[in-house]
C-alpha cells in the first residue's frame, strides 16, 4: 500500500476493526518513512454499488460512464486521457471507501465536478451544465462567477 503522504510502499498495520455491517476489513496504517498515518479498507470486490439516478431509478455504478462523460466536456481542451484517468480512478476509489451501496448520481457529479475545476475550467462549466441541467445562460453566468470569484480571492 503506497503511502498517501511520501508514496513508500513500506507500511505498518496499527489496528484493524471490522466495519459495522462486517463487510470491510478497516485498517490504520504507519508509513514507515515518514511515520504519517493513514487508513485502507479492504473488501469483497464484488459487492456491487448502485447508483441513484434523478428519477429514482437505480442502475450499477460503471466507471466506464464517467469516462464518457469526462472525455466528452474534456473535448478540444488541453486535458490528458492520463488526467482523466486518474479523475476516474479516484472517483472510483471514493465512491468504494465510502462503503456505501448505493450512490445518488447527483453526488457523483459533483465528485466530477469537483475534480474538474483543478483540471480545466472550459470542460467543468461544459459538465456542469450537463449535470446542473442549466435551463439558461444565467445559471451558467453564475457559474462562471463563481469560478472567477474563487480565482481572485
Ligand atoms: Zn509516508
Amino acid at each position: 500500500m503506497k503511502c498517501p503522504f511520501c508514496g513508500s510502499l513500506d507500511s505498518k498495520v496499527v489496528d484493524s476493526r471490522e466495519s459495522d455491517d462486517g463487510s470491510a476489513i478497516r485498517r490504520r496504517r504507519e508509513c514507515e518513512v515518514c511515520k504519517k498515518r493513514y487508513t485502507t479498507y479492504e473488501k469483497i470486490e464484488s459487492m456491487p454499488v448502485l447508483v441513484i439516478k434523478n428519477d429514482g431509478n437505480r442502475q450499477l455504478f460503471d466507471v466506464s460512464k464517467i469516462k464518457k462523460g469526462l472525455i466528452k466536456a474534456c473535448e478540444k481542451r488541453p486535458v490528458s486521457l492520463d488526467q482523466i484517468d486518474s479523475l476516474v480512478g479516484e472517483i472510483e476509489k471514493k465512491v468504494n471507501n465510502s462503503l456505501a451501496q448505493e450512490i445518488s448520481s447527483k453526488k457523483i457529479g459533483d465528485m466530477v465536478m469537483e475534480g474538474l475545476k483543478e483540471l480545466d475550467e472550459v470542460a467543468y462549466v461544459r459538465f456542469a451544465s450537463v449535470h446542473r441541467k442549466f435551463t439558461d445562460i444565467n445559471m451558467m453566468r453564475e457559474e462562471i462567477n463563481k469560478l472567477v470569484d474563487n480565482k481572485t480571492k
